[in-house]
């Protein structure tokens, strides 16, 4: 049993994923190709956005788009101390203060009703994260986001192909950034990422910013990066995006069936009934885990915690001086929560062991 298969998914879809690298490989234009153009467009197209960027990860995707906003030294931005490092250490990178707001213990995403106190006339950005496959209330944050002026980033980076209240993440917001890094929803064979945002001034300097600040060979108004994304992983994500929609309802069917197999003995995902989740991580939560991984582990499944430790507790952040117990929610899940198996082809058969197996552990 694997925790994510990817090489079930590539059987049917390799002979795709062949052809689309065999014409890269014939037209040689290995940067900025015309997959890569292919792609954004189909991608923008998908979740409704006017402008797609393919970006080099979901990491260069927030550094890009803070960038974009000018954020920089003396600003802070805010968003989850519970989440990949990924979201905290590009606020970080461009000078400016992370600033974290507690999660809500249900969803683990960033709680709206505790986002106004965290806000000052340094905030100029708020960068909630729609974790485990589920959006952030976006409705709420923007609400309180408006008032002020200030925009919202979304990283999605594990919520690509979710919905909110009919709209897709990536486009609940001023900028959407998602990733597609091989085990997430939308994975590639390698790194990248997206940039969305049907604003067209902050389109044109992310496409600038994306390419060394450059708006023409050797002109550069703006400070950049090397941020694209290869032809080659643009041309496999094709491949991988025509199966995408129905990986989006085998995820969802995978979900239902663990919740009817284990929601009387453990704590399972909660979807709220305005969004629908594409389970990029199923995280259930339990009180005793170290026992609960090990059991699973003795009977061959694997696991994995995302994440065992609060970003205000990591020592690269130690300097911005949060006491530990600042934000008791994210404290409380980085303790209880851990994720099964989760992908698309995962059988009904692994999913009855794996239930079997959180029996045992259950009832000691
Ligand atoms: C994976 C991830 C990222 C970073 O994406 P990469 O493509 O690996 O750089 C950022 N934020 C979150 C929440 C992620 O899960």
């Amino acid at each position: 049993m694997q925790f994510i298969d990817l090489k079930t998914q590539q059987t049917p879809i390799r002979e795709d994923i062949e052809q689309r690298i065999k014409a890269v490989l014939d037209h040689g234009q290995y940067i900025m190709g015309p997959e890569v153009t292919e792609l954004e467009q189909r991608l923008a197209q998908y979740v409704g956005a006017r402008h797609c960027l393919g970006v080099s990860s979901g990491t260069d995707a927030l550094l890009i788009a803070m960038m974009a906003l000018g954020i920089g030294p003396g600003d802070e931005v805010v968003t989850s101390p519970f989440t990949f490092i990924s979201t905290v250490e590009t606020i970080a990178l461009l000078g400016a203060r992370p600033v974290f707001v507690d999660i809500e213990p249900r969803t683990y995403n960033l709680d709206p009703t505790l986002l106004e106190a965290a806000l000052t006339d340094k905030t100029r950005a708020i960068m909630p994260v729609s974790l485990y496959g589920q959006c952030a209330d976006f409705l709420a944050i923007n609400a309180i986001a408006a008032q002020r002026g200030i925009p919202v980033i979304e990283d999605g980076a594990q919520s690509f192909g979710a919905t909110q209240r009919g709209e897709r993440s990536c486009h609940l917001s001023t900028i959407g950034c998602t990733s597609f890094f091989p085990s997430k929803p939308l994975g590639g064979y390698g790194d990248g990422g997206a940039c969305f945002t049907d604003d067209d001034e902050l389109a044109k300097r992310m496409q600038q910013i994306r390419v060394h600040g450059q708006d023409r060979r050797y002109n550069h108004p703006l400070i950049g990066v090397n941020g694209r994304l290869d032809t080659l992983q643009a041309a496999i994500l094709l491949a991988k995006l025509d199966i995408f929609p129905d990986e989006v309802e085998r995820r969802a069917a995978v979900a239902e069936r663990y919740r009817k197999l284990l929601g009387d003995m453990v704590v399972v995902p909660f979807v709220e009934d305005y969004n629908t989740s594409v389970y990029a991580q199923y995280t259930i939560r339990v009180e005793q885990r170290d026992e609960m991984l090990a059991a699973l582990a003795a009977q061959g499944v694997p696991t994995a915690v995302h994440y065992p430790v609060p970003l205000h507790r990591q020592p690269a952040f130690a300097s911005l001086g949060y006491p530990h117990a600042s934000f008791p929610h994210a404290e409380e899940a980085a303790r209880q929560v851990m994720s099964l198996p989760m992908h698309p082809y995962l059988k009904e058969a692994d999913q009855v062991q794996i239930a079997e197996a959180v029996k045992v552990a259950v009832n000691g």
